[in-house]
């Protein structure tokens, strides 16, 4: 469905194209596997043919959009790396669109220098509007459902749309960490939403603030979070203090919303007809349940198309279906980010959250927060927040449970600190590579 012809018959195209959408969500994996399958091959045609940045891409490895003719082709196309988008904005614009004329955001930028990308504003209705909000929906969002968005920073458009009276109608409200938990907090008390999105290290120090004033929480609905990685025991604490379900959502400033979790929780159902997703290891496609590197291609920006985005995430797939009754296809879990993962000296790769279980385990209710950084390849400091439990026994058990993981011989350097500072981007990391240039 191409966006061509007057102002009336884009609109009507544009809501026909919503409605379209929000069907797919109903149809079957059979069905959604030939959609994902046409809009991907739609992609490379129209990436080839109207950016100098990936016609030169595929000339250079010798191969056309029609040599793709199965899945596995994919791997024929080298990778887009943020390197690439940092180094190429003019080429990778699509002919047509005035780059002053687009919607340009920014990555976090937490392990470097950010990253701009640039939408035209019908891709980034659907990126931003129809797919965050089909995936609520699914999980049971209502019309009447007062919201809260927690952020790091407000743009402007989220202040714009708290003076906006039809936001104050609906019930939408953005409110910013700049500002303390406590002030955060006091403000949620007031409006006391009934949906909450936020990032799960901003929702546990929310109920820490509010246990500690020994208030009673408001009814919460659902909470959604997103952004960093929810562990097990993040979603236990916050789902047990709030009397409800937490929802998890996995994207990118890149691709916007990829997948997400719906009450069934058995992984993150992808938006198949916004991006495709390959799992990818040692250079070929992964093998199900197998821990991978995620590689997005999408399937809907125009202005600037994204084809096999090295995104630097991990995670493993499954072809089961869903008991919920929604069959796009299942991200089993996140992993990770990939700068992230501890790599050994005998070569082998921990994931994160192997980490923060060795480490959470031992030390339950003795630290309010922690966070294991590796220094180099055989040297680790784990920073620790105390609480007043908190004994030497308990750390000697969470040292000696490290070593079995990471090698005898590794130093590890305890630090007992006050609080962990987030990253530039505003995001909280419990694990932390800081060695670059593994492979
Ligand atoms: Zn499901």
């Amino acid at each position: 469905m191409e966006e061509h012809g007057g102002k009336v018959s884009r609109g009507i195209q544009k809501m026909l194209k919503t409605f379209w959408y929000l069907r797919n969500i109903k149809k079957s994996k059979k069905e959604l596997e030939k959609i994902q399958w046409r809009l991907l091959k739609k992609t490379l045609d129209y990436a080839y043919n109207n950016t100098e940045f990936y016609k030169n891409k595929f000339d250079r490895a010798n191969i056309s959009p029609d040599d793709i003719k199965n899945p596995e082709d994919m791997l024929r196309i080298p990778v887009t790396t943020k390197e690439e988008i940092q180094k190429c904005y003019d080429e990778m614009i699509a002919k047509g669109y005035d780059k002053n004329k687009l919607v340009k955001m920014t990555t976090s930028g937490s392990t470097g220098k950010p990253t701009i990308l640039y939408f035209d504003k019908i891709s980034h209705f659907y990126l931003m509007k129809v797919f965050k909000y089909r995936s609520k929906v699914f999980n049971g969002l209502k019309f009447s459902d007062r919201i809260v968005n927690i952020r790091e920073e407000l743009t402007e458009d989220n202040e714009r749309a708290n003076r906006r009276l039809f936001n104050r109608i609906t019930g939408l409200t953005y409110l910013t960490t700049r500002e303390s938990i406590e002030v955060v907090s006091k403000k949620l008390l007031k409006i006391k939403p009934t949906v909450i999105y936020s990032r799960p290290s901003d929702l546990m120090e929310i109920v820490k603030y509010i246990k500690k004033e020994c208030i009673k929480p408001f009814k919460l609905k659902m909470i959604l979070s997103s952004s960093e990685l929810l562990t097990e025991n993040e979603r236990h604490v916050i789902e047990y203090f709030f009397r409800c379900k937490i929802y998890d959502i996995y994207g990118n400033a890149e691709l916007k919303e990829i997948a997400w979790q719906c009450h069934e929780n058995q992984g993150y159902h992808i938006n198949v007809d916004a991006v495709f997703v390959e799992f990818v290891k040692d250079g070929r496609h992964a093998k199900e349940h197998e821990d991978a590197d995620l590689v997005v291609t999408s399937l809907c920006t125009r202005s600037m198309p994204l084809i096999r985005y090295a995104n630097e995430d991990r995670g493993v797939y499954t072809n089961r279906l869903c008991a919920c009754g929604c069959e796009f296809s299942l991200i089993e879990k996140i992993t990770g980010r990939k700068a992230d993962y501890f790599h050994l000296k005998n070569g082998e790769s921990v994931a994160p959250h192997v980490t923060i279980k060795i480490i959470r385990y031992p030390l339950e209710g003795k630290i309010s927060q922690f966070q294991a950084i590796q220094k180099s390849k055989d040297r680790f400091t784990i920073k620790l927040v105390p609480t007043e439990k908190y004994e030497k026994k308990s750390e000697e058990k969470m040292v000696a449970g490290l070593r079995k993981l990471l090698g005898g011989n590794v130093s590890i350097k305890i630090e007992l600190v006050r609080n962990i500072p987030k990253e530039r981007s505003g995001k909280y990391r419990i694990v932390k590579g800081e060695v670059r240039n593994f492979n």
